[in-house]
C-alpha cells in the first residue's frame, strides 16, 4: 500500500503554500509524521498524492524571541523546546509537557506544531502552550496570519487548520517574565499516567499565573482529557483571581474545577473516580508549583525525559 506518491521538502514557506495550492487538496503537510503516518497505515487517514514537509525550511527551524514573544518554528522538535534555555525559564510548562512526549525517538522528530494540528484533547504540548495562552501563525493562500490557539479546536482530532490547504508556521507565547530572577509569573505542567507501556493518559494539567503580594493576579489552567478540545477552566481561573496564594486556595481551586469539568471513564484510561480523585491531588501541586517559580524564580522542570 502507498500512502503518497511525492514526498516535497520545500524551502521556504511560499514554496509550501505554493505546492498545497498546485495539489489543490490532494496534498497534505507532515511534521515528524508520528501521528500521520500511523493513522495512515491503520486507515484512519487517506492516501494522498504528495506530503509537504515544511520542517527543513530554515527560518521554521528555530526558536527565538521576537516582539515580546518566544517564538517557536513548526519544524521545531519536542527535543529542541525541552533543551532551550529560554523555554525552560519563560514556558516551564511547555517543556514539562513536551518532555513527556512518547520516548526519545519520537521526541526527535515529532513537533509541537503537529501536536497542536492533530487537536487531541490531551495532546501534551498543546495544554501547555493553551495554557500560556499561545498563538499559531498560519500561512496560506492569503498570506500569514496569526490567531488564538484556542479557536483552532473543533472537536476531537478535528482542527480548523486544513492541513491539505494552510500550514502552521509558527506558535508563540509571551514569556512567563521580562527578565531573569522573580518575575511573579510562573507555570508548571503535570500528567499522571499508567507506568507500564504505551498507554494513554489519565489527565494531564498546565497552569500559567501570576502573583503579587501572595495573591493571584490571574491563573491560566488547562486540563485534558476533559471534553472534545482542550480544556480551559474558565470558571477555576476567574475564581482565583485575587485570591491568597496558598494551600486552601489550591484545594478549592480544585473543587470549582471539579465542578467544570466533565469526566468520563474510559478502560483505556481509569475510571472516572479515579480520575477525579487525580485532579483533586494533582491540580493543587501544579498550582504550588507555579507559585513557588513565580515567587522565586528557580525553575527546575520536572519528569523531563522519563
Ligand atoms: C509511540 C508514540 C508515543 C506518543 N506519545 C505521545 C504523548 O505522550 N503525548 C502526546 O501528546 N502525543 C504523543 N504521541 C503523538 C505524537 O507524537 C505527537 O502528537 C507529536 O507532537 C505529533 O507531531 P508530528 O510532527 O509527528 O505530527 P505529524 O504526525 O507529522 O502530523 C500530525 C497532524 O498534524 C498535521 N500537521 C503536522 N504539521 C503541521 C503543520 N506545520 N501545519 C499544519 N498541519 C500540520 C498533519 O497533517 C497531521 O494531521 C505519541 C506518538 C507515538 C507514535
Amino acid at each position: 500500500m502507498t500512502y503518497w506518491k511525492n514526498y516535497h521538502l520545500p524551502t521556504s514557506i511560499q514554496e509550501a503554500v505554493n505546492l498545497l495550492t498546485q495539489y489543490n487538496g490532494q496534498a497534505r503537510i507532515v511534521g515528524g509524521g508520528t501521528d500521520l503516518i500511523l493513522e495512515m497505515q491503520q486507515g484512519r487517514q487517506l492516501p494522498v498524492e504528495a506530503l509537504i514537509d515544511p520542517t527543513q525550511i530554515p527560518e521554521l527551524n528555530q526558536i527565538t524571541k521576537e516582539e515580546g514573544y518566544l517564538v517557536i518554528g513548526a519544524g521545531v522538535t519536542h527535543t529542541q523546546i525541552v533543551a532551550d534555555k529560554k523555554i525552560v525559564r519563560y514556558g516551564t510548562c511547555l517543556v514539562e509537557s513536551c518532555g513527556v512526549i512518547g520516548g526519545p525517538q519520537v521526541r526527535n522528530v515529532a513537533t509541537l506544531a503537529g501536536n497542536v494540528a492533530h487537536a487531541l484533547p490531551a495532546g501534551d504540548g498543546t495544554i501547555s502552550l493553551l495554557a500560556l495562552d499561545g498563538e499559531v501563525q498560519i500561512a496560506s493562500d492569503d498570506g500569514l496570519r496569526w490567531t488564538p490557539l484556542g479557536g483552532t479546536f473543533l472537536g476531537p482530532g478535528k482542527s480548523a487548520i486544513d492541513p491539505t490547504r494552510a500550514l502552521i508556521t509558527r506558535l508563540r507565547f509571551k514569556p512567563t517574565g521580562p527578565n531573569e530572577g522573580p518575575s511573579g509569573e510562573g507555570s508548571a505542567f503535570r500528567r499522571v499516567m499508567r507506568p507500564q507501556g504505551v498507554a494513554l493518559p489519565i489527565i494531564g494539567m498546565a497552569v500559567r499565573l501570576k502573583v503579587e503580594n501572595d495573591a493571584f493576579v490571574f491563573a491560566r489552567i488547562t486540563i485534558g482529557p476533559a471534553g472534545p478540545t482542550p480544556f480551559l477552566a474558565e470558571k477555576t481561573m476567574a475564581y482565583l483571581t485575587g485570591k491568597p496564594a496558598n494551600k486552601q486556595t489550591f484545594s478549592e481551586a480544585a473543587e470549582v474545577a471539579l465542578a467544570e469539568v466533565n469526566l468520563r471513564s474510559s478502560r483505556h484510561r481509569a475510571t472516572a473516580e479515579y480520575r477525579i480523585e487525580m485532579i483533586r491531588t494533582q491540580l493543587p501541586k501544579t498550582l504550588a508549583q507555579a507559585v513557588a517559580r513565580a515567587k522565586t524564580g528557580k525553575v527546575v522542570p520536572e519528569g523531563v525525559g522519563m
